[in-house]
């Protein structure tokens, strides 16, 4: 199947008694055992309604098997903590999500689980990696600058030298980028954002082979952080039209970055879509489309950046992204608020900087919102 017939049928529980069209909802957190081949328990994550949304998932991400969660941080948290243990070394991109990066730096040393931030640069990566290096993790497009990492190129690296590979495909979501196709091992979104779609639900996913999620699986169960049956039901509900979301958004991200190079108050758009964006040949390579998400840098000396917040009437200044109405943020005051002004230097982040999430209204009107917000 295709992914918009993919996002529609599958992993739908057919119900044999009642014929209906959608899965139940299984509000049961206790399941007879006897004649049963695995007991079932939520903390398991092999409720029924747990089972519905991860089989779309994996058709989605080409994935063997993978696990449903009650953030995206509960995921990666999940994913670190299974798989190193004290001593280990982890290689992690710079500008990956800000809450993964304050994560790393916040906690890992008291589980003397030792740590690199790198660049995108493939180099740079290989550089970092050490004896006990076990996981390179990856982001890619990064937020907020949308810098393209070489999935291949990373996968094909860590494969050479035996360390597991992981990616936070969040922004690109499982229409636009697949990462397993590119022989990346683990496959992590935060479900919060595309796959919800709505801005109502907070949720978090990992993919990979069967032999992984089993070996993820046992630590998931004793941390539990799993997801409960009402909002499966409504993931499986959003994922039904993630595809047409989805195209949507590509298509008025593209149009937004291209009205946004011709615009005399912006000094730089980042956009993987544009023919001048750094990482274009590459994203070209392994994404389907570039996205919903962008970037842009007022110019400071014509435009003060709070002022320009304020005159915008449609697209309201809020946190999060990937739902179905576009929203904006200043990095530097929401996702990158943690870091410290020299961490925010060294990634690009500055008080001008601007990031869109681009949603499904009709571009015409998002394009007004911005042009008169300027003026
Ligand atoms: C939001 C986000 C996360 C964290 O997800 P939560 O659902 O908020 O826990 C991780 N990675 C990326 C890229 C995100 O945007």
């Amino acid at each position: 199947m295709n992914k918009n017939t993919q996002c529609v049928h599958s992993g739908t529980y057919l119900d044999s008694e009642t014929k209906g069209i959608n899965t139940p909802i299984f509000t049961s957190s206790s399941f007879e055992y006897l004649d049963i081949p695995e007991n079932v328990y939520p903390r398991y994550f092999n409720t029924p309604n747990q089972k519905t949304v991860i089989d779309k998932l994996c058709a989605l991400e080409n994935a063997p098997d993978g696990l449903i969660f009650s953030s995206g941080m509960a995921a990666i948290s999940t994913v670190i903590f299974s798989l190193l243990k004290s001593g280990d070394h982890i290689v992690l991109q710079r500008d990956i999500y800000g809450g993964t990066h304050h994560f790393a730096t916040a906690d890992f040393d008291r589980f003397g689980i030792e740590f690199s931030f790198v660049s995108s640069n493939l180099d740079e990566i290989e550089n970092a990696v050490r004896h006990n290096t076990r996981i390179i993790y990856i982001e890619t497009p990064s937020n907020p600058l949308l810098v393209i990492t070489d999935i291949a190129a990373v996968a094909q690296l860590a494969k050479s030298i035996n360390i597991l590979t992981a990616i936070d495909n969040t922004f690109a979501s499982p229409i636009n980028q697949n990462p397993l196709d590119f022989g990346i091992d683990i496959v992590i979104h935060s479900g919060t954002k595309y796959i919800g779609g709505h801005s109502d639900i907070c949720c978090g996913a990992v993919l990979a082979s069967k032999n992984l999620i089993a070996k993820i699986k046992g630590f998931a169960a004793n941390s539990g952080g799993n997801l409960n049956a009402m909002t499966c039901y409504l993931i499986e509900r959003s994922l039904k039209t993630l595809g047409i979301r989805v195209e949507k958004q590509n298509k008025n991200a593209l149009e937004i970055a291209r009205y946004l190079l011709t615009n005399a108050f912006i000094r730089k758009v980042n956009y993987p879509g544009l023919e001048n964006h750094a990482g274009f040949d590459i994203a070209c390579k392994q994404m389907r489309a570039f996205g919903g998400m962008l970037s842009f840098e007022l110019d400071d000396q014509k435009i003060d950046p709070h002022r320009f917040l304020r005159n915008l009437n449609l697209i309201r200044p809020a946190l999060s992204l990937g739902g179905v109405e576009t929203i904006i943020c200043a990095p530097v005051a929401t996702s990158h608020a943690k870091l410290t002004d020299e961490q925010r230097a060294e990634l690009g982040v500055t008080e001008s900087l601007m990031r869109l999430s681009v949603g499904i209204e009709d571009v015409d009107d998002l394009v007004a919102d911005i042009e008169q917000a300027l003026t």
